[in-house]
């Protein structure tokens, strides 16, 4: 029986996985084309990418359904039952994972504006609340709300998840430097993120997406100073580069795992990767932390 994800990030490091989408159009899934269609169509190739996050370290992983939600899914035109797309999703990590890893059901933005009306609140919450309970029903270990930068959704989102079932609730937003400190698109800071999603029941705060690994630690040495809940912080490999039509990361999975000792001293328990990150980054991740206590 696996532990509950918070205890065991409480009591040690967690080695989360990289990025999902960029290591599908790597075998193949056409620019633009929404990854979260494979599940249904070619779950090996799924399964694949998460094998090679569990070869690399990884204890966690996260479901390829961070475009899942019926509204985000629909936008991509794809017909298929969001339901069934969510939960094969679950089955295909939880098959990979067995029993010697989690696996983070993933939710991310809905692409949908609340403020400008695309979509009411209601609507937002039964289409994250229906991802929620199929990520449940595959087998899903705990809920991760990723990659937000509208509080208010992410907050609905939170509340979905918590309804959908009694499992942990990771909550993950994106925050970028500015000369008001580090905030979301949207201009969330640091402060109001961990109190307004503590109070909706998050059990694990994070940063992910956005750049590098320096404003990660940034980012979670100022979590830590308002928060005892653990922490994840899943970087980009550095900030997207667009060259010659193709994206580009630079922060080499060297480069990356050299700054995870300070990752670590900041506060962050559980630790992985998010756009542009490779089973080499996570593998160089896993060499770092070699020394410390497994949990
Ligand atoms: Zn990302």
């Amino acid at each position: 029986m696996k532990r509950d994800i918070t205890m065991a990030a409480r009591q040690g490091l967690l080695l989360c996985d990289g990025g999902i989408g960029t290591q599908l159009m790597a075998l193949g899934l056409p620019a633009g084309e929404a990854p979260e269609k494979w599940n249904l169509e070619y779950p090996d190739r799924v399964a694949h990418v998460h094998q090679t996050y569990i070869a690399a370290g990884a204890r966690v992983l996260t479901t390829n359904t961070f475009g899942g939600s019926p509204y985000k899914l629909k936008s991509a035109k794809i017909d298929a039952d969001p339901g069934l797309i969510n939960r094969r999703a679950a089955e295909i990590a939880c098959q990979v994972a067995g029993e010697n890893a989690w696996v983070a059901g993933s939710i991310g933005p809905t692409g949908a504006m609340l403020m400008m009306g695309d979509l009411s609140e209601e609507a937002m919450y039964e289409g994250f609340l229906l991802q929620a309970q199929n990520l449940l029903l595959g087998g899903a270990d705990c809920v991760i709300v990723e990659t937000m930068s509208d509080l208010q959704e992410a907050l609905v989102a939170v509340r979905a998840a918590k309804q959908a079932g009694d499992k942990p609730l990771l909550a993950s937003m994106t925050f970028t430097a500015g000369q008001r400190g580090y905030r979301t698109m949207m201009g969330v800071d640091i402060p109001t993120a961990v109190r307004e999603l503590t109070a909706a029941g998050a059990d694990v705060l994070g940063c992910n997406c956005g750049s590098g690994i320096d404003d990660a630690i940034h980012i979670i040495r100022e979590l830590r100073t308002l928060t005892s809940l653990p922490l994840l912080a899943e970087p980009n490999a550095g900030l997207p580069q667009y060259v010659d039509g193709q994206t580009l990361f630079r922060e080499s999975p060297e480069i990356m795992a050299a700054k995870i000792p300070a990752l670590l001293a900041a506060g962050a328990q559980l630790i992985g990767g998010c756009c542009g990150t490779t089973p080499a980054h996570i593998a160089a991740f896993a060499e770092q932390v070699k020394g410390l206590p497994p949990c």
